[in-house]
């Protein structure tokens, strides 16, 4: 009797794209055609998107996390939960801390990680909006710096002063949670809110570069009510233990003392992309049309990790979970069809659903089926959004569980 090997599938990474790749796949593929393998650092799913209100403490980070086990079909699919540390691709393998994976087909869906253009002490001394654990020790250091603030004889200002790096999506969604946050905070920890400082430095000349105008201004004047500053056109030319150095133009360097420094602008792709030698922008791969990597047709990168060049005006898409999730699914299609010797792989093209900024639980900005939105109306719509995602990936069960129902 010949028995036939079934290929193998490793998806590594169970953030957006590589869930989203996962529960497809084991829908498309019966357990007879491939084997399928999913590794992630942590036994759990982290919503990304809703980060920064675990990190300004708006969300409790258990609300912005879910068991992997809960959404895949256990059947079908092999969970291991490990760190990858390399991937050999000329060997077809993965090198993880405690072993090692061989593979027929791979997914890479490791996400991306902050960029720091090099500025110096950026690393060491600013908090990050990059996981369940970063977000909660930058909760718990706003925290403390509250608490002790009383504490001392001689008061510290500066433990009231946040300075926020980047006027980008991140940076504005959470500032957004963090001014909602601030009032709590003083009441809690019988602190003159007068004396809280927050300040968001962005070196681009305006803040949300490629938002609309008239959604920025709002977006900027709704946080400048709520006691946010804004330097803009003003670059970070060195974060210390004090706080930063910044600079505006040809303007002389001054120094912004601060005791908690959150840096919230740029991401590039996982290093392990550029440690295991594929060839990378800022550690992203420009893959092909069917998602593959040149040179390398058993290997997928989707998602942070990847460089999707937007045709229409000939630059890369900003990475988003929008575009990891749409990844995901084609991936999933391509692999099965690849398990049934089907060499004719479908192209992904970014159907973009639209984009709505949160400036906390209760405002947003948004562009929706071509719509601008501002308000409550905005805010319901992200919510929306946010249990789609849930719902794409765990269904209704999964939206019940960690659903946002506090629409109005
Ligand atoms: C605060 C914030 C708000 C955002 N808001 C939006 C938004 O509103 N809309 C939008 O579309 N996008 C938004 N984004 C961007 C979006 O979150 C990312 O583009 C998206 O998460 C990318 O998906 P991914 O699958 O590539 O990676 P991720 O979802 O980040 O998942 C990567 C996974 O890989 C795992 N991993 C990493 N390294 C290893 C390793 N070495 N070994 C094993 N596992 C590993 C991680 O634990 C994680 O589970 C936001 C991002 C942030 C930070």
């Amino acid at each position: 009797m010949i028995t036939l090997k079934k290929p193998k599938i490793v998806i590594v990474g169970a953030g957006y794209g590589g869930l989203m790749t996962t529960v497809r796949l084991q829908k498309l593929v019966g357990v007879n055609e491939a084997d399928i393998v999913l590794i992630n650092k942590n036994d759990y799913h982290y919503e990304t998107t809703w980060l920064h209100e675990a990190s300004a403490g708006t969300l409790h980070h258990d609300r912005v996390r879910y068991d992997i086990r809960d959404v895949i079909d256990r059947s079908k699919v092999d969970f291991v939960q490990d760190t990858v540390v390399e991937i050999k691709k000329e060997e077809k393998k993965v090198i993880l801390e405690k072993g090692e994976v061989e593979y027929d087909y791979l997914v890479i869906a490791l996400g991306g990680e902050p960029e720091t253009f090099g500025i110096k002490g950026l690393k060491e001394y600013a908090f990050g909006i990059t996981n369940v654990n970063s977000s909660r020790q930058l909760r718990e250091h706003i925290e403390y710096q509250f608490a002790t603030y009383n504490m001392e004889e001689e008061k510290n200002d500066n433990r009231l002063v946040i300075v926020v790096g980047g006027a980008g999506f991140t940076g504005i969604e959470f500032l957004g949670e963090l001014t909602n946050r601030i009032p709590e905070l003083c009441h809690e920890y019988d602190v003159d809110s007068h004396k809280v400082k927050i300040i968001c430095v962005e070196a681009a000349p305006t803040v949300l570069p490629g938002f609309d105008p008239e959604l920025v201004n709002y977006a900027v004047s709704q946080l400048e009510r709520k006691g946010v500053e804004f330097l803009i056109g003003t670059a970070i030319k060195e974060c210390t233990p004090d706080g930063i150095i910044v600079a505006k133009g040809e303007e002389e360097p001054r120094e912004i003392k601060a005791e908690t420094v959150v840096w919230a602008a740029g991401v590039r792709g996982n290093s392990i992309i550029e440690k295991s030698g594929f060839e990378a922008m800022r550690g992203r791969v420009k893959v092909q049309p069917d998602l593959r990597v040149p040179g390398f047709d058993d290997v997928f990168i989707i998602g942070d990790s990847s460089l999707v060049i937007n045709e229409e005006i000939n630059r890369p898409y900003p990475p988003t979970a929008q575009i990891a999730m749409q990844q995901g699914e084609v991936v999933a299609r391509n692999l099965a069809a690849l398990v049934r010797d089907k060499q004719d792989l479908e192209t992904f093209t970014f159907d973009n659903k639209g984009t709505v900024c949160s400036l906390g639980h209760d405002d947003a900005i948004g562009v929706v089926f071509g719509k601008k939105v501002t308000g409550a109306k905005a805010s319901f719509m992200k919510k929306v959004v946010d249990n789609r995602s849930l719902y794409m990936i765990g269904g209704a069960g999964l939206v019940l569980k960690k659903g946002k129902f506090n629409v109005f």
